[in-house]
Parts: structure tokens; sequence; C-alpha cells
């Protein structure tokens, strides 16, 4: 196995160049799109947006499934737990919690526009694209949406892990040193936004009616929550196909040279192809990122400042990082 991926390599190495691409060109087509869609349409999608993101919030997480299946995770982390010292109702769990109600409300106040508006865009202007795959039989659009929206989550986490400025936002993602299932929404609003940009080339393809689109994010969110679990959980030899808890564990280990591993979403495939596929025997990974503020061990009463500094920090390291790349001598 190569030792490291090309493809990270290039995009750390050309981190203006792919910010133009991936950030700017896509913000470029939002602002046409908004002028295209008109003003009226905006203000009915905000308006929608409160009763969006309430039933939504109901269906994930106060519903019979998610009982059910917050029981089981609670029994496997009995069972397998990957760190045997945390508690199963821990500081991050109700922390990270917290952050499931900023990250959803961004999600429907602005992932939600900006999937709504790429959509309008690529429709009124790639037509042949979205043609092509709107007469496919139904189970082949679903096949080929899930692994192109696989693909684009994988090189957008590749992309928010090896550009300084977005670095900084996803650092949020990764300083929970108490993994839990609802650490898969400790996302900074500025990391969803990114992520939402830099995956928006796949939106040409997205076509499936929106009842089928609701069940594969659901699905995907049930997952991801598995994954940030507390559990030592591992498929073997398939982990390299399929991304196990084990292996999204060993991403989000402390030591950098772990970190820029095992990018995967569901498919771990993309980072056994382009080299950064990375397994290890070791149970107990220590999770985190050294310096960024840790609500673990803190007072109760300071935990709102700890909150606001987790989400103003980022802002303050990605301004600096931005500034010191326009500062920078040129390399001789
Ligand atoms: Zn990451
Ligand atoms: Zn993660």
């Amino acid at each position: 196995m190569r030792n490291r991926s090309t493809l990270q390599d290039w995009i750390a190495a050309h981190p203006g160049a792919v910010s133009i691409v991936t950030l700017a060109v896509p913000f470029a087509i939002l602002v046409i799109a908004a002028v295209e869609t008109g003003p009226s349409a905006l203000v009915s999608h905000f308006a929608m947006a409160a009763t969006n993101f309430r039933d939504y919030f109901a269906t994930v997480f106060i519903s019979a499934s998610f009982i059910v299946f917050f029981a089981v995770i609670l029994i496997l982390e009995r069972l397998r737990p990957a760190d045997p010292d945390q508690a199963l109702l821990s500081r991050g769990l109700f922390f990270d919690a917290g952050f499931s109600v900023v990250s959803l409300l961004v999600h429907f106040l602005f992932v939600s526009l900006f999937a709504l508006l790429f959509l309008n865009f690529f429709q009124r202007h790639v037509p042949p694209l979205s043609n092509l795959i709107g007469h496919w039989p139904n189970w082949l659009r679903v096949i080929v949406v899930f692994v192109a929206v696989d693909f684009a989550g994988w090189l957008s986490h590749v992309i928010r892990h090896k550009v300084p400025a977005l670095w900084h936002f996803h650092a949020l993602h990764h300083s929970q040193g108490a993994m839990n299932l609802m650490t898969e929404f400790r996302l900074h609003p500025c990391d969803l936004l990114a992520r939402t940009l830099t995956m928006s080339f796949v939106f040409v393809l997205v076509l499936v009616p929106i009842e089928q689109a609701f069940v594969f994010v659901l699905l995907q969110k049930y997952y991801l929550m598995f994954l940030h679990a507390n559990v030592d959980i591992s498929y073997g030899p398939l982990d390299r196909v399929l991304v196990s808890p084990r292996v999204h564990r060993l991403h989000h280990a402390i030591d950098p040279d772990l970190h820029d591993r095992n990018y995967g979403v569901y498919l771990s495939l993309w980072d056994t192809i382009f080299g950064t596929f990375l397994t290890s025997s070791e149970r107990t990974i220590r999770t985190g990122v050294e310096g960024f503020p840790d609500e673990r061990g803190a007072a109760w009463y300071r935990m709102p400042l700890i909150f606001l500094r987790q989400l103003a920090l980022p802002v303050a390291q990605a301004v600096q990082s931005v500034r010191a790349a326009f500062t920078a001598q040129p390399r001789t």
C-alpha cells in the first residue's frame, strides 16, 4: 500500500486553486441561482424551514425507532467499548446533543436552501445530464446517486482536512475526546456549509424524488451515529470497502498522522483506491484535537462559554490562516 495519497498531497499543495474551484465557483452559482429563483421562493423556503426542522427533529430524535436505536447502541457500548472508561451518558453525549440542534438548524435554514438553489440551477442549465439519469430505472438511479454522493462526501472531507482554513472548522468535529453517537452532529456551521459547497457538483445527479432523498439522509444519519458511538466494531477485511466504527475512530485519532486517513462516509473503498486507508488492531485510540477547547472536566457553569468558544475559535483561526496565505512569501 502506498503510504500517502497523491490526491491528498495535491490538494494540500494547492489550497488556493482548490478553494476557488470547490468554494468560490459554487458560491457564484448560488448567487446566480438566487437571482434566477427570485425573492418570493427564497422567502417561502425560510418560512418552510422551521416546519421542516421540527418534523425532521421529531422523526430523528423523538421517535420509537430512535429510542430502539439508542438502546441498541448503549448495549453495544457496554459489550464492545472502544474506551471502556467512558460513561454511557457522558458529558460529551449531552454536549454533542446540543450541537445537534445547531447543526440541524443550519441544515434546514441554509444547507437545504443551497440544495434547492443548486438543483434549480443545474436543472435549468445542465438539461442533458439531468435527462439522461432521469430516465434510468429507479433502483439504478439510487445506486448511482449513492455512489456519487458518497464519493463527493469523501472528496469534500479530504478538502476540509487539507485546506488549512477549512480544517479549523472541521476540527470541532474531531475535538470530541469522548466519542458518542451524537458526535455525528458536532459540526461547525461553516463546516456544514463548506461541505455543501464542495459537494455541490453531485446535485447535477440528485434527481431522486424528495421522499426517497429524506429516507436516504435519514439512513445515512443513523449509520453515521453508529460510526461515532463508543464501540469497537470492525468488519475484518471488509473494512477496506465499508467504513466500520473502528475505521472511523482511527480518523478521529488525536495523532495527526492517523486523522489524515479514512475519510470515507459509507465506503472506505475510496480510501483504499486513493491510498488513505488505515486499519489498526489497537482497540483504544485516543481521540480529539490538541489545544481545542474541551468541555470534559470543566465546571457545569462554564459550559455555555466553552460552547461559544468552540464555535468562535475556528472563525478566528480560519481568518488568521487566510491572512497568512495572502501574506506568505512565495517559495523559492
Ligand atoms: Zn475528518
Ligand atoms: Zn466523524
